[in-house]
């Protein structure tokens, strides 16, 4: 059995998102203490953090003090620069492990590892200017995405190809960033499968998810997911996977179509996941707590789910529901305090619970 880091230690998080606030919170609740690193100011995990250090990821010398007042690091989100990674890695042990930021930050190596694994992928080329996005659509067809191979998120950093004509825009729009073409996949559902591997090996998938998007943002999760018996444990089986070619420690999210051919994997998250944001309130170990037992080298927890959930996102002037919200049975509202309401921003989200 691994070291199990001491009650009272310090957790550094990198990003103080929402996400960085509910490990926070799923840290304390341990008897952690949390160290947040985030350049932009305000931050919402900073309200739940007993510390926070803002500054940006080319600040040695905070990189440096942040990594030596911190026992473990981890991290709310994959583009963490690498010259940054190299910096903190010196001073405190970083989980998941570089080689999880490094395949999920790049979708070309991130596709080519998956198809490595023998799991399906849409078919996809590397583009890297005119000549080779034509030979892309030729090879692949239409309609197909260009994505940038980094920085794409909630759908930025894509645009849909419907014919060779579209090629020159759609290259303008990623401003001819390096990028890979991708197959338009004929998808029946999205899933996702919120997955975590301890230190000791051990592995726990959460039940599936089926994720709604609209405008390329992640607008529920509905757990069961529509998905056969074999379709369910094929969907765990790949995450199991991912986990073990990673020797992954933490929790992982997989986003898969479904179709007609089985699971395709889209792509991996390696961190906590908005599609499992159900596990608060479906689950007796959600998917933070979770996360936190395996990079404190604890076992994993009791990841069954007790209740049917819809999780809804509360986005932009979805926050104008809160009040209504607030009065309705069997719903959980989780608010991220964030100071400032935009259109398409994540404000908090609501678990719609069914007791089964
Ligand atoms: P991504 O940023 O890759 O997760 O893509 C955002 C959303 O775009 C996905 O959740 C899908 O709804 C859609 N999408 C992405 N890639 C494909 C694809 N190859 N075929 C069909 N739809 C896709």
């Amino acid at each position: 059995m691994p070291d199990t880091l001491p009650l009272g230690s310090t957790i550094g998080i990198i990003g103080g998102g929402q996400l960085g606030r509910m490990l926070s919170v799923a840290a304390s609740r341990l008897g952690f203490r949390c160290h947040i690193f985030e350049p932009g100011a305000e931050p919402p995990a900073g309200h739940v953090a007993d510390k926070v250090t803002t500054a940006v990821y080319e600040d040695e010398a905070a990189l440096r003090m942040f990594g030596e007042s911190v026992d473990v690091i981890t991290y709310e989100f994959e583009n963490i620069p690498t010259a940054a990674l190299d910096v903190l890695q010196d001073s405190a042990p970083i989980f998941p492990g570089r080689e999880a930021l490094r395949v999920s930050q790049d979708r070309l190596t991130e596709k080519t590892f998956l198809q490595g694994l023998g799991l399906k992928t849409a078919p996809f080329a590397d583009v890297t200017d005119a000549a080779s996005l034509a030979a892309a659509i030729t090879d692949i067809g239409t309609p197909s995405i260009l994505k940038t191979r980094r920085f794409g998120y909630d759908g930025k950093g894509q645009v849909r190809i419907n014919a060779h004509s579209d090629a020159a825009q759609a290259l303008t729009d990623i401003q001819a960033a390096p990028a890979i073409l991708e197959g338009f996949v004929d998808f029946s559902d999205e899933v996702s499968v919120i997955a975590a591997r301890g230190m000791d090996g051990a592995v726990a998938a959460f039940d599936p998810g089926e994720n709604v998007h609209s405008d390329g943002i992640l607008r529920t999760t509905t757990v069961p997911a529509r998905l056969s018996p074999s379709q369910r444990s094929d969907a765990v089986l790949i995450a199991a996977k991912v986990l073990n070619a990673l020797e992954y420690v933490g929790v992982l999210g997989v986003e898969l179509f479904v179709t007609p051919h089985g699971l395709i994997v889209n792509e991996i998250a390696p961190r906590v996941h908005n599609s499992g944001h159900w596990t608060q309130n479906g689950c007796t170990v959600d998917q933070f707590e979770q996360h936190i037992r395996a990079v404190a080298g604890w076992p994993l927890g009791d990841g069954t789910r007790h209740a049917d959930v819809v999780m809804e996102n509360l986005i932009g002037d979805d926050m104008n529901r809160v009040p209504d919200l607030a009065k309705t049975t069997d719903t959980a509202l989780h608010l991220y305090g964030k100071a400032e309401n935009k259109p398409g921003r994540k404000m908090g989200h609501v678990n719609h619970i069914k007791r089964v």
